[in-house]
């Protein structure tokens, strides 16, 4: 019996749940005694024990610990470690002492953290950069035009001051488009009507191809529906439609074919306009990213619109492939399964990954051959 009236066999057992659960832990735990001998390491602490980023982190908590069993000093701070890798990782050390001797250290991988807080600060400085454009051309317009008493002016800048106005307004709304898809917790199990999904579109490009002559033409491969998001399909394949429109001349005709293809449908767009340079096919899926700002400013593009399509593919479990030739045109594929999976639990944990995943690396394919949205 002990003092506080325990058993050998009772304080065993207590010792072995606890080292279970430190074990099960999922942040790194390194347990040493008094004089700073490592007594033990849970499953995490040993998985990483072993690896060149171990060795690197192992001297930052020994010196922690050593740090820690000393009863006099003061205990260090968490300390953050940047491990360049590959892949890089962001680990925080910290370490207490214990009361009856010796001390601990917990090295947490915060690595997904840092790299959502770098995306999201990211996210915000790109919308307070777009929005302070036309919102700093409208206040120097709308100066101008208090002064000015030619009536001619006064037109013109009244047109600029309209189109900028229009350029925020579609800013600001591709920009809750794309967030309330990418929180859509929506149903994804909707009967949708390709041949709707399609008129949708059309209904959404019309005032820019009837304005600039561009012919869209669909072609539906047989009475297909699918289990979706209805409102997602429309805003991602309107997006599509609208884009081969705006970046097509005159006289050029844009086409539309949805097909049944093994398990997936495919929503083809393909239109005879600029095409996009190959340096650019791997970034334009990103927010904001934009082949020629010029041309996308002047047809009030918010840069938003493919990174909206890329989220609807990925929320359906589906992808966006493209291919493209400058001076030639471009074709979009817009793959969505016939019917997705019903369990879509881990969307939502899912759809954070997501939310940072702009920035990718695919690997590069010849010209002209479809590459795949990031994902
Ligand atoms: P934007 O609002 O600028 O059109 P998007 O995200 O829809 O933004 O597209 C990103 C960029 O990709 C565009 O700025 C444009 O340079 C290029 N792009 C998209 N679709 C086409 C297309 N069909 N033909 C040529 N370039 C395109």
């Amino acid at each position: 019996m002990t003092a506080v009236g325990q058993t050998d066999a009772e304080i065993l057992e207590q010792v072995a749940r606890l080292t279970a659960v430190v074990d099960g832990l999922s942040t790194a735990v390194v347990i040493c005694d008094s004089t700073g001998q490592v007594t033990h390491r849970n499953l995490v602490a040993k998985v990483m024990h072993g690896t060149h980023s171990g060795l690197l982190i192992e001297e930052v908590i020994d010196r922690h610990l050593a740090v820690a069993t000393h009863q006099h000093s003061e205990l260090l701070a968490a300390e953050e470690l940047d491990l360049f890798g590959p892949p890089r990782q962001v680990m925080v050390v910290r370490a207490m002492r214990l009361d009856h001797g010796g001390a601990y250290a917990l090295i947490e991988d915060v690595t997904e953290r840092r790299r959502i807080d770098s995306v999201r600060t990211d996210f915000v400085a790109n919308i307070s950069h777009e929005l302070k454009t036309p919102v700093g051309a409208l206040a120097v317009l709308a100066e101008t035009l208090v002064e000015e008493e030619d009536l001619d002016i006064v037109r013109r800048i009244s047109a600029r001051l309209f189109e900028e106005a229009h350029r925020a307004a579609h800013t600001i709304d591709d920009l809750l488009e794309l967030s309330r898809i990418e929180l859509d917790g929506g149903r994804y199990t909707e009967s949708v009507n390709v041949a709707e999904v399609a008129a949708a579109a059309l209904v959404r490009a019309a005032p820019l191809s009837e304005g600039n002559q561009i012919a869209v033409e669909v072609q539906i491969d047989g009475p297909l529906t699918l289990r979706a998001n209805r409102r997602q399909l429309e805003s991602a394949l309107g997006n599509l439609v609208e884009n081969a429109v705006k970046y097509s001349e005159s006289g050029t005709t844009v086409t539309v074919e949805c097909r049944l293809q093994g398990t997936y449908i495919d929503f083809v767009v393909s239109d005879q306009g600029v095409g996009i340079p190959v340096q650019d096919l791997d970034r334009i899926f990103e927010r904001f990213y934009r082949v020629d700002k010029a041309r996308s400013r002047g047809t009030g593009g918010s840069g938003l619109g493919l990174a909206i399509v890329r989220h609807v593919a990925t929320n359906h479990r589906g992808e966006v492939l493209v291919s493209s030739e400058e001076g030639r045109g471009s074709r979009f594929t817009l793959r969505i399964p016939h019917r997705i999976p019903d369990r879509l639990e881990d969307r939502e944990s899912e759809s954070e990954s997501e939310f940072s995943s702009d920035q990718f690396t695919t690997t590069r394919n010849p010209p002209h051959e479809e590459r795949n949205s990031p994902s």
